[in-house]
C-alpha cells in the first residue's frame, strides 16, 4: 500500500495519465477526499485496502480543489513543443468550446470574455499549421446523437439514453453501474469523432499523409487525456490500415495558457484570426455544448427537425429549463406528438441519486450527464479560482450562450460543412461508414473496485505536533512521524479505521 487513507486524501496512482500530487507541496489538509466523497461520489465508494490501487474517473475536480496546487493536471504541452521542430510532421491542433471562455482568465480578462479570435492566433503563433474548431466535432456528434435518440424513442428501446460525450461519467457508469452501460449513447465524444475525421476524411482533402499528422487537442478536461488513450480510438487506424492514435496529445487551457507565459506571449496583445475554413466552422449548438444543459438542449433541437421536418421551434433556441447551474434539471417537451422527459445533470454524486430515481422507476427518455460544475466550462483542466468559481462557472456560461444567440445557423444538422461531410465521405447520417468511425462501445470496470481481499487489520491515524504532518499507521507499528523522524507523546492519535 503506497497511499494514505481515503479520509486523509484521495489516491493518485503514478500512472494515471489525468493528474499527479507534488508531494512535497500537500498539506493534507482533506479538502480532495472530501471533494472526491461527495461531489464526485467515487474516494468512498471503493476501498483502498481491498483494490489495493485507487478508483479514479479521471475528472480533476480534486485539482480544482486543492489549496496549495499540490494536485495538477499531467502536462503534455512540453513533448508537442519539442515535436514542432520536426518540419516532416504536419501540426494539426482543435479547440473545445470551453476554452475561448476560460483562456482569458489566466491573462487577467474579465471572467467569460470570449477570446476566440485571440486562442487562434496563439495556436498559429506557436508553431500548428491547422487550426480547427471542436465545436465542428460537436455539431457532428449531435447529427448521430439526435439520429439514435430517435431510433430508441421509435423503438422504446435502451431509454433512457444517457449522453457519452463526458468521458468521467462515462468511466463512472463503467465501474459503477456496468448494468447500465447500453443505455450510453454509442456515440463518441466530439472530440474522438473529430480526431477520426482529422486523420481520414480531413487528410484525404487535403492530400496529406495521416501518418504524418500529429493531432493535438485542446481541453477543458484532464480526463480527455484518459478517453484519448482508451484502446478503442484508433478508427483512424483501421481506416488507413496504418498504426496511428485518432488523437496524439490533449493539452488543457491550464497547459496552453503555461505555455504562452513561458513562450512571453501576452494573449492580450494578440489579434484576432480566424479557424481555417475547412472544418473551423460550427453551428451555435456546437458552441453550447460547453454548458451544462448544452447536449440536450443541442441533440434536441436536431431530433426534433429529424422528426417534424421542420427547423427548431423557439423555445428549443433558448430552452431555459436545462439551463444554468442546479445540480439536477429536469424537463418535458413536445414532438411530433410525443412527449419526452428529460433530464440534465452535473457533478456525478447527482448522477448517482438521478439514476437510483431512474432504478426505482422513474421514467426519462434523454439524460445528460457531466462530471464537472456547470459543465466543461468547469472542467478540471480549466483556470482555478477557489472561493470564485460559481462566478467564473456563470459568466462562462452565459457566454457561450451568447456567441449561439449570434450565430445565423443554430442547429447542428445545418451546418454546411456537417452536410458536405455526410455527402462526400460518410454516405449518409448514421450509415455504416458513420458508425464504424463515429461510434463506440463501452467496457464493463467493475473489477476494479473489487482487487485482491487483504487482511483485516486495524489502521491508526496520527498527527505529528511537531511538524503537522499526518499519517496512518498498522497498528502493530512502531509510531514514529515519518517525516521528522519525532517519537513518542507528540505523536497524537487523530482517527482509526479497520480495514476488512
Ligand atoms: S493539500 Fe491538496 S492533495 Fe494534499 S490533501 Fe489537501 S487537497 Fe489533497
Ligand atoms: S480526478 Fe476525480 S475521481 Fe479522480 S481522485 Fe480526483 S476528484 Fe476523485
Amino acid at each position: 500500500m503506497n497511499h494514505l487513507s481515503q479520509n486523509i486524501r484521495v489516491a493518485v496512482e503514478k500512472d494515471n495519465p489525468s493528474l499527479e500530487r507534488i508531494e512535497n507541496k500537500c498539506v493534507k489538509c482533506g479538502k480532495c477526499a472530501a471533494l472526491c466523497s461527495n461531489f464526485v461520489s467515487v474516494n468512498n465508494h471503493y476501498d483502498l485496502m481491498k483494490t489495493g490501487k485507487s478508483v479514479c474517473v479521471n475528472c480533476g475536480q480534486c485539482i480544482k480543489e486543492c489549496p496549495v496546487g499540490a494536485l495538477v493536471g499531467k502536462e503534455e504541452y512540453r513533448k508537442v513543443e519539442a515535436l514542432l521542430e520536426d518540419k516532416s510532421k504536419v501540426f494539426v491542433v482543435s479547440t473545445a468550446p470551453s476554452i475561448r471562455v476560460g483562456l482569458g482568465d489566466e491573462f487577467g480578462l474579465p471572467a467569460g470574455s470570449f477570446v476566440e479570435g485571440k486562442m487562434v492566433s496563439l495556436l498559429r503563433s506557436l508553431g500548428f499549421n491547422y487550426v480547427l474548431d471542436t465545436n465542428f466535432g460537436a455539431d457532428l456528434t449531435i447529427c448521430e446523437e439526435a439520429a439514435e435518440l430517435v431510433e430508441r424513442i421509435k423503438s422504446g428501446k435502451l431509454l433512457p439514453m444517457f449522453t457519452s460525450c463526458c468521458p468521467a461519467w462515462v468511466k463512472f457508469l463503467e465501474t459503477f453501474y456496468p448494468e447500465m452501460k447500453d443505455n450510453l449513447s454509442s456515440c463518441k465524444s466530439p472530440i474522438s469523432m473529430f480526431g477520426a475525421v482529422i486523420k481520414t476524411y480531413f487528410a484525404n482533402k487535403l492530400g496529406i499523409d495521416p501518418s504524418k499528422i500529429v493531432n493535438v487537442t485542446i481541453t477543458p478536461c484532464v480526463a480527455k487525456k484518459f478517453e484519448i488513450r482508451r484502446e478503442e480510438f484508433n478508427a483512424s487506424a483501421k481506416f488507413n490500415n496504418l498504426p496511428m492514435r485518432d488523437f496524439d496529445f490533449c493539452i488543457t487551457t491550464v497547459e496552453l495558457a503555461k505555455w504562452a507565459k513561458e513562450k512571453g506571449i501576452d494573449l492580450k496583445s494578440l489579434p484576432d484570426s480566424d479557424f481555417d475554413e475547412f472544418l473551423g466552422k460550427s453551428s451555435g449548438a456546437g458552441v453550447i455544448f460547453g454548458n451544462s444543459g448544452g447536449v440536450v438542449e443541442a441533440s434536441v433541437r436536431t431530433a426534433y427537425s429529424y422528426l417534424t421536418k421542420k427547423a427548431p421551434s423557439s423555445l428549443l433556441l433558448n430552452f431555459q429549463d436545462v439551463r444554468g447551474l442546479n445540480e439536477i434539471k429536469t424537463a418535458e417537451i413536445e414532438i411530433a406528438n410525443q412527449k419526452l422527459k428529460l433530464a440534465v445533470v452535473s457533478g456525478l454524486a447527482n448522477a448517482r441519486k438521478l439514476i437510483e430515481r431512474i432504478k426505482q422507476g422513474e421514467k426519462f427518455d434523454f439524460v445528460e450527464v457531466m462530471a464537472c460544475p456547470g459543465g466543461c466550462i468547469g472542467g478540471g483542466g480549466q483556470p482555478k479560482h477557489i472561493g470564485e468559481e460559481k462566478t467564473y462557472q456563470e459568466k462562462r456560461i452565459a457566454s457561450l450562450y451568447e456567441r449561439d444567440k449570434q450565430l445565423k445557423v443554430r442547429a447542428a444538422h445545418k451546418n454546411p460543412q456537417i452536410v458536405a461531410l455526410y455527402d462526400e465521405f460518410l454516405e449518409g447520417f448514421a450509415s455504416e461508414k458513420a458508425k464504424a468511425l463515429l461510434h463506440t462501445s463501452f467496457i464493463n470496470r467493475s473489477k476494479d473496485l473489487a482487487g485482491k481481499t487483504q487482511k483485516a487489520v486495524k489502521m491508526l491515524q496520527y498527527k505529528c505536533t511537531l511538524c503537522g504532518e499526518v499519517f496512518e499507521l498498522d497498528e502493530q507499528k512502531e509510531v514514529i512521524c515519518p517525516v521528522c523522524k519525532l517519537k513518542g507523546e507528540k505523536i497524537i492519535k487523530v482517527g482509526e479505521r479497520k480495514t476488512d
